[in-house]
């Protein structure tokens, strides 16, 4: 049997000289997104070895574009060409459309709480709701048990815009502090 050739190393060859650690930790080296490509493959694939989560993403039809699903380093290569690097360490692969493929016309780089708000839909946003007698839709936020939103709009979606502008500006701000 092979042994890695990384230095007090005893772990079995892997691929190119390298036991599986180690040679994951020399592409993540080479390429940043690495880990957050893997990741992607994986959420979406059903052949052995990921199918971890081949009940939820791979059953919804989430599927990863043909650019990105090429065999390492062209994939990767890809991945990194059309992403461009992760804005910071918070920032996470996010799909625009959550039913749409990872594609990069689909996916941008968010934050956990950009990814939330991408969330909220029509018809289905909490504290955003339509007043028969004004005929207006009602953007609502209370933030320690204060009111600090409670205004009248025209669209719907221009009162769930002003709803997660408050979201941001009471609540996200604050918790960033
Ligand atoms: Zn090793």
């Amino acid at each position: 049997m092979k042994l890695c050739s990384v230095d007090k190393c005893d772990n079995k060859q892997f691929a190119r000289n390298l036991c599986s650690h180690h040679d994951r930790k020399v592409k993540i080296a080479r390429y940043p997104l690495y880990a957050t490509w893997k990741g992607m493959q994986g959420r979406c694939c059903i052949v052995r070895g990921c199918q971890i989560n081949a009940n939820t993403y791979f059953k919804k039809g989430i599927r990863v574009c043909d650019r990105w699903t090429e065999r390492y380093p062209k994939g990767i290569e890809n991945f990194t060409a059309d992403m461009g690097p992760k804005p910071t360490p918070e920032h996470s692969i996010d799909r625009i459309d959550n039913d749409g493929p990872y594609s990069p016309e689909n996916c941008r780089w968010a934050t956990y709480h950009e990814q939330r708000l991408n969330l909220a839909k029509p018809g289905r946003t909490v504290g955003v709701s339509f007043s028969k007698h004004y005929k207006q839709w009602i953007a609502h936020l209370q933030h320690n048990k204060v009111v600090v939103l409670h205004q009248m709009f025209p669209t719907e979606q221009a009162a769930i815009n002003a709803r997660l502008a408050a979201v941001q500006k009471y609540i996200y701000a604050e918790k960033q502090q």
